[in-house]
């Protein structure tokens, strides 16, 4: 493929832009909102703070839902469609469904969604409102919510979409994929978030098949990082009641956790656990220093990797890359509830504003 056609195939969502490297027939439709080649962005600032001048962000809320779901959910429902499925259903807490019901409006899909009571984002559940899914609030927790569609998509004509279904994690492979193919080879370290375990699988695989492939020399170590009181992997058994402020990784029984845990043997990695308190401080480190405004489920990478970096990880001469894997303005409530004051109130004066600002009057 010459260089212009790659260049007019980047934009074109994940279907097209790594067909080859995708489980597509030519009886699979290929559907795109757009989703995939997210920015890698330098970081300015925390790197430096860590002695680590390679330092990358990898965007994943600038996919067309807001989180990397996305990429995962355009292979799910083209193959669902591919079968002639006519209604897709998720557990979620929140992501999935927000992009199930988008992808599903989309292609003239019935989606349902079932989200745990009480413990999902406002803007995710917006999101699903608005996409038009029909949604069934669940009293009980992730866990039970993707039994409970487990054992519905067994017993009727209804595809399930959550990352247990092998196409969610081919698509998000390509996340993989599109950071080797900017930087030219794989970093030394990814840290991403770990919650249902779908995505540390995911990215895993992707840095696999192009190292298969000879595309890159060697793989990332992968580092994985789950909210204290949501770590069943770190602790070696499930947790019965997952609690963070991270609603995206409050899970208990992740569904990929042999994978996620052979991810990190085979790549020498680590899956470790990080407060609530890291977690917060990374987000808003994100926001106010990097100008990244992410969800605190993406902000644990950040934690992991300041936290790893504490520990006596050393990052010097090394490129890492965390994995933003959601956007902030999906929890708006929660960045005014960090805010020190409320925002200042004036009287629509030039001399209140200079006041307020602390700016003498000029002439
Ligand atoms: C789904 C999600 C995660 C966790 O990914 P898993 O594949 O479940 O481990 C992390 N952050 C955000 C924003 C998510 O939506």
């Amino acid at each position: 493929m010459d260089k212009t056609e790659e260049d007019m195939r980047a934009n074109c969502g994940v279907l097209r832009r790594y067909r080859d490297l995708l489980p597509i027939t030519s009886a699979t439709p290929m559907i795109s909102l757009g989703e995939g080649s997210t920015p890698l962005v330098h970081s300015r600032y925390i790197g430096k703070t860590i002695g680590c001048e390679e330092l990358y962000f990898k965007l994943e809320g600038c996919n067309p839902s807001g989180s990397f779901k996305d990429r995962g959910m355009v292979v799910a429902v083209a193959k669902a469609m591919e079968a002639r499925s006519t209604t897709i259903v998720c557990a979620s807490t929140g992501n999935t469904s927000a992009s199930a019901a988008a992808y599903g409006a989309y292609c003239g899909l019935r989606t349902v969604v079932l989200v745990p009571k009480g413990a999902v984002a406002s803007g995710k559940l917006a999101q699903a409102i608005a996409y038009g899914a029909q949604i069934l609030v669940v009293k009980g927790n992730f866990d039970q919510a993707l039994e409970l569609v487990r054992e519905l998509s067994n017993s009727h004509p209804i595809t399930l979409v959550n990352s247990v279904n092998p196409h969610r994690l081919q698509g998000q492979k390509t996340a993989a994929f599109e950071v080797v193919d900017v930087l030219g080879d794989a970093p030394d370290y990814l840290f991403i978030p770990v919650g249902n375990a779908g995505n540390i699988t995911a990215y895993w695989m992707g840095f696999s098949q192009y190292f298969a492939m000879e595309r890159i020399a060697r793989r990332p170590r992968m580092m994985g990082f789950q909210a204290e009181g949501a770590a069943p992997i770190v602790l070696g058994h499930p947790v019965e009641h997952p609690t963070t402020i991270a609603s995206a990784i409050r899970i208990g029984n992740p569904a990929s956790w042999r994978q996620a845990v052979a991810a990190r043997d085979e790549s020498g990695g680590r899956i470790d656990a990080v407060s609530d308190e890291e977690i917060l401080a990374a987000y808003k480190l994100m926001a106010s220093r990097e100008g990244i405004f992410c969800e605190p489920a993406s902000a644990a990478s950040v934690a992991g990797l300041m936290k790893s970096a504490r520990d006596g990880l050393d990052l010097t001469g090394k490129r890492a890359v965390c994995v933003i894997t959601g956007t902030g303005l999906k929890e708006p409530e929660l960045a005014a509830q960090q805010a020190a004051a409320p925002p200042l109130e004036i009287e629509a004066t030039l001399a209140m504003v200079e006041q307020a600002l602390d700016l003498v009057a000029m002439g």
